[in-house]
């Protein structure tokens, strides 16, 4: 599956140059070009897939894999303190290329991204809470 107007599509069969770090048969992984930290990265399935609702779901295994592998290495080579991943969907919540991604931003102490994952708590009742758990198990 490919998109031929999907960027991602293109860097992830090396149609388009990227500092890519990591390369197997199914994914790609790349340094992000607007770096939120040293290292942001981002995990490319060569296949195309507009997000977490449409992947399939041995690729988003594979994506797992290989972002626990980019951790460790980026831990021990960069000496990150710390580690998020990042995954967007739809662009109300921040998704901006459509071609599925998952971010790996090391995190350093001396870093000034402390509000990358901060967001604001809703104060819900024990009712709100008890119908949302019931909606969704
Ligand atoms: P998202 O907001 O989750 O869709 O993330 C898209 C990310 O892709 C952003 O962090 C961009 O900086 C990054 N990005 C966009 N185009 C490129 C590119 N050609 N090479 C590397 N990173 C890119
Ligand atoms: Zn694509």
């Amino acid at each position: 599956m490919r998109d031929d107007n999907c960027i991602f599509c293109k860097i992830a069969a090396g149609e388009i140059p990227s500092n890519t770090i990591y390369e197997d048969d199914d994914v790609r992984v790349i340094l992000d070009l607007a770096p939120a930290a040293k290292g942001h990265a981002l995990v490319l399935p060569k296949e195309h897939y507009a997000n977490l609702y449409e992947i399939d779901e041995d690729v988003a295994a594979k994506v797992m894999r290989v972002a626990k592998k980019m951790a460790i290495r980026m831990r021990d080579v960069l000496h990150c303190d710390g580690f998020n991943l990042l995954q967007n969907n739809e662009k109300v919540a921040g998704q901006t290329v459509f071609h599925f991604h998952m971010h790996l931003i090391p995190r350093y102490k001396e870093d000034k991204n402390d509000d990358i994952l901060r967001y604001n708590h809703l104060e819900l009742s024990e009712e709100e809470m008890a119908e949302i758990r019931d909606m969704l198990r």
